[in-house]
């Protein structure tokens, strides 16, 4: 009950008061030092064991990652670094570790190997401060729309309807998978003997759902885990992913992006004031990383610097017609140095993303106005395009180091345009006659996007990867457990 959490207790007046800590080693150095950690901080303490007045079988068993519960005495710190540090009186051993088979050992491990070890990872520095951030950012989400007056909506995990109509659905259902499932005259699997008559999936995305309570209660978001079978083996996809997605009636495109703009640079202000110490290791961590590198494959602006930067800076707004002329006109373009080829009507590529990002503005970049065949049917048709060049009021925000990081629209209101945007499509109108619904009975302008949590994990915490910034990453043939 006593029990003091190492956070805690780093920012304690030493007295030579009594302490409890209980927490694993992370080192121990001439059977004297511990480094304890509890996960409260990434700092540990320092432990200064009586090794004279201590069982040489207790001293044995103080191994890298054994978990311990120490009381001693809180006192200042003799050494450099620490402010404090504890007198050990007593160490008890609460869970031996074998050190010779432990798999982390306490030097620097890389992410590959870590990543191989994923079910071990919470014990390192670095995964440790990147969970405590992810969990810092998830508050900061259900703090920014609270604030503003948004009502968290949980939209359904299981639906009947794919909402990006991409195709890249993870199917749910109970039929017998060996082959014995009913089938229709054609041998088609008969869906209507599932659990729920008809086939289901695991969402893509929440939007259909929130416009629903959108168009009611004004303004929503929902936050939960989204699903898509996309064989991506890249930096920046899942299988099982987490997005935000707030619905906003009557915003348009310019409140669309205002909003994500604030929503994101709140997003990190509230992880640089709650995270300060992780924050600060994780910039050591990459800047060390670097040193590696040669000159010219270094970033410029240390992690830090770039988040200070972006919370202080508005972010580029330009159309998709203006993305396309910058990247024909780029020496990068000239010198064929986009593996993909580019022209106005393609789907920007993440290389083309993180051109415009961190080669040519060298800040967050809003695209609006994409080509409508490009785009999802849900989103509004611009009035007055040139023939042949048809947009939509889209918006995609890309971020340095990832591209794509929001991808979000006004939503077309206008019941006609919207049917006969589906047919064209070839979205099944009858299906969704639900979400014409909100068009049918008092439609009204509307707007939203889809924040990737993982892809503003990855941006915060500068982590590579998006497998590491995940406590239990899915990806295609991954599922350890
Ligand atoms: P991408 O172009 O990177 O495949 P997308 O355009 O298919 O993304 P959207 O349908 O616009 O993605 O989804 C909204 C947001 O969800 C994206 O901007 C991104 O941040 C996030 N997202 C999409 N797919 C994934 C995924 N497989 N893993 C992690 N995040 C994702
Ligand atoms: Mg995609
Ligand atoms: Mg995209
Ligand atoms: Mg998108």
């Amino acid at each position: 009950k006593s029990r003091t959490k190492i956070k805690a207790l780093l920012a304690t007046e030493p007295t030579g008061q009594d302490v409890t800590v209980m927490g694993w080693v992370r080192n121990f150095r001439s059977n004297r030092f511990i480094a304890l950690n509890d996960g409260s901080t990434i700092n540990n303490v320092q432990i200064v064991v009586d090794f004279e007045n201590t069982d040489e079988s207790i001293l044995k068993r103080i191994t890298t990652s054994a978990c311990l519960k120490i009381t001693g005495k809180l006192i200042a710190s003799q050494g450099s670094g620490q402010s404090v540090e504890i007198q050990a009186e007593s160490v008890e051993i609460l869970g031996d570790s074998d050190a010779e088979k432990y798999p982390i050992q306490p030097k620097k491990h890389s992410l590959e190997f870590l990543r191989e070890n994923a079910h071990l990872r919470f014990r390192t520095a670095t995964f440790s401060a990147v969970f405590r951030i992810r969990h810092t950012i998830a508050q900061a989400i259900h703090k920014f729309f609270s604030e503003k007056g948004f009502v968290y909506l949980h939209t359904p995990i299981i639906t009947a309807s794919d909402a990006e109509g991409a195709g890249e659905m993870f199917r749910v259902t109970t039929l017998p998978i060996d082959g014995s499932a009913p089938r229709n005259e054609d041998g088609s699997i008969d869906f209507s003997e599932d659990f729920f008559g008809k086939s289901t999936n695991l969402t893509v995305s929440g939007q259909l759902e929130g416009e629903l309570g959108a168009t009611a209660l004004g303004e929503i978001y929902t936050f939960g885990p989204t699903f898509r079978a996309e064989n991506s083996n890249t930096t920046r996809h899942l299988a099982e992913f987490w997005m935000v997605e707030p619905e906003m009636a009557f915003y348009d495109l310019e409140d669309n992006q205002d909003l994500a703009e604030e929503f994101i640079q709140y997003i990190i202000k509230y992880a640089m004031e709650q995270n300060a110490d992780d924050l600060k290791f994780l910039d050591q961590r990459l800047k060390d990383e670097e040193k590696s590198l040669p000159q010219d494959k270094r970033q410029e602006f240390g992690l830090l610097e770039k988040l200070e930067f972006v919370t202080n800076n508005k972010f580029e707004r330009i159309t998709y017609t203006e993305a396309i002329d910058i990247l024909l006109n780029s020496s990068h373009y000239k010198k064929k140095k986009f593996k993909f080829d580019i022209s106005w009507g393609t789907d920007l590529q993440s290389e083309h993303e993180r051109y415009l990002v961190e080669k040519h503005f060298k800040k967050p970049v809003i695209v609006t106005n994409y080509p409508a065949a490009i785009k999802s049917f849900y989103m509004r048709l611009n009035d007055g395009c040139e023939e042949g060049r048809q947009t939509v009021a889209a918006m995609d925000i890309l971020a340095p180091g990832i591209g794509e990081i929001v991808g979000g629209s006004q939503r077309e209101e206008r019941y006609e345009r919207l049917v006969a945007r589906m047919e064209e499509m070839g979205v099944p109108v009858e299906e969704l006659s639900w979400f014409l619904d909100t068009r049918r009975y008092g439609t009204c302008p509307h707007a939203g996007f889809g924040l990737g949590f993982e892809r503003m994990v990855q941006f915060v915490t500068g982590m590579g990867n998006i497998r590491d910034v995940i406590p239990f990453a899915r990806t295609p043939k991954n599922c350890e457990f």
